[in-house]
């Protein structure tokens, strides 16, 4: 039997974990499709990758469909000679494939391989993908001088339109990909036998597994994990958690003797071993102490798009589009919410920004849970609008963070599973959840919003989204009051 092709994609799959690699070749439907959130990633990466082919006018794009590799190969033959810009070029040398992103000629016979990436830094990853590449356009014969990295730049910031000059930068990354060639051709020999064996490697689940991508396979491989497991003890570092599991430890409630364990992790761990939740009704005293009615209750959405969408905006930096209040007057009192969602395409930060200010009043304590996020966020939104600077001085005095108590470890019930994260807090608090919500994450709340705001998605699916956000935002604040609430009759 011939040995199977690998691309480069391949080849990272194999770099990360030969039981990934087989079940691309031999299991494939058993590898799950990328969620929202994944998929909006490779949505930016096609974005940038076209900005990136703009610097290079009279490129010619290879095209094709990705699965026929032989088309795709015939085609670059059919257009190398023409010394242009080649875009998804594509070569075969022995068993290896690749199409680089722009195929650059230089001097009188050369070629600079330049890699686009929408990361804002070069990573070890990156130069293992430029190295396969090389390996394979000098295999195929082609003369290579120069191996790029183009990627985004940080310190960009967007005025009228995207300047691809200004948003990627490109480094030279040359000697590091050279470094790496002699690793190659060995490792696609292994790779090879790989892919060609009767059944998946045994491999131990580890930090390769969320490293350098999370890895699609993590249900399966990691299903006979309990829920209690050492990968979730409060702020263990994960390669000691990894070896404890291969040591067959594979709950918090069976620790060894040799780990030692500071005041937090002892009352996770006691917390599971015995069942109860643990409550510091003193400290919950004091924190609910500083409550002062109105209470309102406030949560941030954002997107962080690589290619800035508005002017005075940065790649990756944050927008928000999206927030939820709920307001109760005094104490026992009904609580009534009230929200912002931002409409159309246009720059929504200054409407956020007055909707909020309109909002929070004058006094009384704005609880968010994990206040750092949203304090950021207000502290940029005012830097762009500096008349309400002293507006934010105010807000950031009222601010009371409601994740202290639960990662301080004042509240812990086991089925936290070490997480102080509202998502965990919520249903063992309350009978509520996330569970069920068509938006159930911010992740998936930023992708849906950037693909029904920003895409060409149709009326019908757009309104759906939106009702879920409305929904999931408003969940988060509601949330909030519902733990406020429990808090009380738990410190009495
Ligand atoms: S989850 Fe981990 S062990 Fe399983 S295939 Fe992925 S990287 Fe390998």
């Amino acid at each position: 039997m011939s040995p199977a092709f690998l691309s480069k994609s391949k080849y990272l799959a194999g770099l990360q974990c030969h039981k990934l690699l087989w079940h691309h070749y031999n299991a494939k439907d058993e590898i799950p499709p990328p969620d929202v959130a994944t998929q909006a990633v490779f949505d930016q990466g096609h974005v940038i990758g076209k900005l990136a082919q703009s610097l290079f006018p009279g490129g010619i794009e290879i095209g094709g469909d990705p699965k026929e590799f032989r088309q795709a190969l015939q085609a670059t033959q059919d257009e190398l000679a023409k010394r242009l810009p080649l875009f998804e070029p594509a070569f075969q040398y022995k068993n290896a494939f690749a199409r680089a992103d722009i195929l650059n000629p230089v001097a009188q016979d050369q070629w600079d391989i330049i890699e686009v990436k929408s990361s804002t830094s070069v990573k070890e990853v990156n130069l293992f993908d430029l190295a396969l590449q090389r390996y394979v356009y000098e295999g195929a014969g082609l003369r290579i001088r120069n191996c790029l990295l183009m990627h985004i730049d940080s310190a960009y910031v967007r005025k009228g339109d995207v300047d691809p000059r200004g948003l990627l930068k490109q480094e030279d990354v040359t000697k590091d990909v050279q470094m790496l060639s002699p690793k190659i051709e060995p490792d696609l020999a292994v790779m090879s036998e790989v892919i060609a064996l009767k059944s998946s490697p045994k491999v131990e689940i580890g930090p390769q597994c969320n490293a350098p991508y999370g890895c699609a396979l993590i249900d399966k491989c990691w299903a006979f994990l309990p829920e209690d497991s050492p990968l979730t003890l409060y702020r263990l570092r994960k390669d000691k958690a990894f070896d404890l599991i291969h040591r067959g430890v594979t709950s918090v409630k069976k620790l060894p003797r040799d780990v030692v364990l500071n005041d937090k992790q002892s009352i996770q761990v006691g917390s599971a071993q015995n069942g109860e939740p643990f409550v510091d009704k003193k400290y919950l005293r004091e924190f609910l102490k500083q409550l002062v009615y109105p209470l309102y209750y406030l949560d941030f959405e954002t997107i962080s798009p690589g290619v800035p969408l508005f002017d005075d905006s940065s790649p990756f930096g944050h927008i928000t589009f999206q927030f939820s209040l709920h307001i109760q007057e005094a104490p026992g009192s009904a609580v009534r919410q009230e929200g912002f969602l931002a409409q159309g395409r246009l720059d929504p930060r200054r409407e956020f920004l007055d909707r909020l200010k309109a909002l929070l009043g004058e006094k009384g304590s704005i609880v968010i849970y994990n206040e750092s996020f949203e304090l950021s966020r207000l502290d940029e939104l005012t830097a762009l609008f500096p008349a309400s600077r002293g507006w934010y001085n105010q807000v950031k005095r009222r601010t009371l963070d409601l994740l202290r108590p639960f990662r301080d470890f004042a509240y812990y019930h086991p089925a936290q599973h070490g997480s102080a994260s509202i998502k965990a807090v919520l249903p063992v608090l309350t009978h509520m959840s996330y569970e069920g919500l068509e938006i159930g994450d911010g992740a998936t709340a930023s992708g849906e919003y950037l693909r029904v705001t920003f895409g060409d998605a149709e009326e019908g699916d757009r309104s759906k989204v939106r009702k879920a956000l409305e929904e999931y935002c408003a969940q988060d604040t509601l949330a909030m009051v519902k733990i406020v609430e429990k808090l009380g009759r738990l410190s009495r």
